[in-house]
């Protein structure tokens, strides 16, 4: 994809090292890493605020979308409206729908269509790739 910030993997980890981001940030925003379930800083995390690119700082969710879905990944139902690229996703056989940054083309997760009503979507998130602001909308 061809992301509007495009950046090379020294720079991003530099970057990422700066913001005292997780370890696993380079490998999941970059080459698609996806933590391990119940492991991430923001999976159980209910504060209010935003939720950022950890790459670029887009914002990508708020805090209310945010809701538990047990599945052990940050899970929210709604995006900021164009914050969000998604892209097929044939691996590991099977067809799922990657998100990335729309900014910069950082993997976040995937999007699935098992979300609560009325929008039915969860968008399932690796914590390394996020940034969290806190204070109300
Ligand atoms: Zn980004």
């Amino acid at each position: 994809m061809n992301a509007p910030v495009q950046k090379t993997d020294a720079q991003w980890q530099a970057i990422l090292h700066a913001k005292g981001a997780e370890p696993m940030a380079l490998q999941v925003t970059r080459h698609a890493a996806t933590e391990r379930p119940f492991t991430g800083k923001y999976q159980a995390h209910w504060a209010d605020g935003s939720y950022h690119c950890i790459c670029c700082g887009a914002k990508l969710f708020d805090s209310d979308s945010k809701f538990d879905a047990g599945c052990g990944w940050p899970s929210f139902c709604q995006a900021i409206p164009g914050a969000i690229t998604r892209i097929a996703d044939r691996s590991h056989g099977m067809l799922r729908t990657e998100t990335v940054c729309a900014q910069c083309g950082a993997h976040l997760g995937h999007v699935f269509d098992d979300g609560p009503a009325p929008g039915g979507l969860r968008y399932c998130m690796n914590s390394a790739a996020l940034d969290f602001e806190s204070g109300k909308a």
